[in-house]
């Protein structure tokens, strides 16, 4: 990054640390309703990392709201179906995403598994030229009289209106800034993609198991009717120490195999053995219990994403809250421009958008910290590693004493969002009025 042109070109200009999905989503967002901005990212180019994500209703509704959702819905197979089961193939739970009530804004839910480059990818493509600098790692943010202040790790000093910590679960500045600590839940999970070939996909199934402490997925992606050939993403989750060390990938290939010996659910057995060592990720699982209610930051610094609401995976839902945020945070900006007597974002006074960005981070955190909660409690269900304890409550499920906690009525309650206003700055739509005012009055 030239050190001169962003010198000159930030201060009335919000920066954002980090270039991916929520960093991108937000500076998407924040273009659409004319508040320019920058994205700093530390790595030296796109990400182009072979594995995927789940992208649930609300995704789809946030990348919508961003117009990106149809150039990625024809790439990737919808999901028609849910499949829980036990190691030895025995099912708790399966249904139609049908039988889910539908959310508010749509007639039915929509689960898609997508490669995760594709998400930045066309994202990237909604910006103007020149808002992602690479190679442009942040190291420090701290809040100033007029905004808050950059340091990039050439030394460099940025000054910019506000920040957006958008630096994934890892960030730096976050650990020095949020209210809430980052928790290491104990548990680390393998992901992979691999291609096999396969017959027509009939009933796309996203299929997952759990027994014994350890829990897997098989999602088909992608299917090639003319190669004959299907992209399926797999994952296996286990508890570990923070210290855990797994050996080389060899060696962990060897623990997952143990890990799922014998289970017979459908094709994780042939999934595991076809996928190349390079193809399989390590991550450790983190989670940051943010309180409902309340805001994360002070001054002109904020933050969208795993940097600021980290969640465990287990609802696949870490990577639309960071979507949705970029969008909230957005919509947030649009109210307070408006609240201020329609004034353009850089005659916003400073604090009319530090006002805003609390409120932004005090709604949100109600949204997260419902998602993170559940999130946990779907987790927990596949963690009873007790065999006396797993004997007694299997024994209850099949004896209808107890209900299994997975049920179409409720599973999918969370992936019903909307956003609470909207980006587009043309005429508002019939309900938008009721909901830009109640922001305005709040
Ligand atoms: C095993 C596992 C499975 C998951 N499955 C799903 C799923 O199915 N569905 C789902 O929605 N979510 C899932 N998630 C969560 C999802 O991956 C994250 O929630 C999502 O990537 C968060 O996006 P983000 O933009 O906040 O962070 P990231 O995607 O981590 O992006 C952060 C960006 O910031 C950059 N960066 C870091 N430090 C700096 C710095 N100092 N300066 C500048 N740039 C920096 C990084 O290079 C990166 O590009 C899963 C997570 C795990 C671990």
């Amino acid at each position: 990054m030239s050190a001169d042109s962003s010198t000159t070109t930030s201060a009335d200009r919000v920066i954002i640390i980090g270039g991916g999905f929520g960093g991108l989503a937000t500076a998407v967002a924040l273009h659409k309703v004319g508040v320019p901005s920058i994205v700093l990212e530390k790595s030296r180019h796109a990400r182009s990392e072979g594995f995927s994500i789940g992208v649930f209703t609300n995704g789809w509704r946030a990348l919508d709201e961003l117009g990106v959702g149809d150039d990625l819905r024809s790439e990737f197979l919808r999901m028609e179906r849910y499949e829980l089961c036990e190691p030895s193939g025995h099912v708790l739970a399966s249904f139609p995403f049908s039988d889910c009530p539908p959310p508010s804004h749509r007639p039915d839910h929509e689960m898609r598994v997508v490669m995760r480059e594709a998400i930045p990818r066309v994202l990237t493509q909604k910006l103007p030229h020149g808002t992602i600098h690479f190679d442009a790692g942040a190291v420090d943010v701290t809040a100033t009289s007029t905004g808050a202040e950059v340091t990039l790790e050439d030394g460099h000093k940025l000054h910019c209106r506000f920040v957006v910590l958008a630096d994934g679960v890892h960030s730096k500045t976050a650990a020095k800034l949020h209210k809430v600590k980052l928790e290491y839940m104990h548990i680390v999970g393998w992901r992979a993609i691999v291609e096999m070939d396969s017959e027509e996909i009939e009933h796309p199934t996203a299929r997952l198991a759990q027994g014994n402490g350890v829990r897997i997925g098989c999602i088909p992606v992608q299917y090639d009717a003319a190669r004959k050939n299907a992209l399926w993403y797999w994952f296996i989750a286990c508890g570990a120490r923070p210290d855990e060390d797994f050996g080389d990938m060899a060696q962990q290939k060897e623990t997952m195999r143990q890990l799922v010996k014998g289970w017979t659910v459908g094709n994780l057995q042939q999934l595991l053995e076809a996928t190349p060592l390079d193809q399989i990720k390590l991550s450790k699982i983190y989670q940051r219990q943010v309180e409902s209610g309340k805001p994360w930051f002070d001054g002109c610094i904020t933050g969208v994403g795993d940097a600021c609401h980290a969640t465990t995976p287990f609802l696949g839902q870490g990577g639309a809250m960071a979507l949705e945020s970029g969008v909230e945070l957005a919509i947030f900006l649009k109210e307070a421009m408006r609240a201020a007597g329609g004034v353009p974002f850089a005659d916003l006074p400073p604090e009319a958008l530090c006002a805003a960005l609390r409120k932004y981070e005090t709604v949100r955190s109600e949204r997260v910290a419902f998602v993170i909660n559940k999130s946990r409690y779907i987790g927990s269900l596949s963690d009873k590693r007790n065999p006396l304890l797993r004997t007694v409550y299997q024994w209850l499920l099949k004896a209808g004493l107890v209900k299994f906690p997975i049920q179409p009525a409720t599973f999918l309650d969370h992936t019903n969002w909307e956003p609470s206003g909207t980006l587009s700055t043309g005429p508002a739509t019939s309900e938008q009025p009721a909901k830009d005012a109640q922001h305005a009055e709040e």
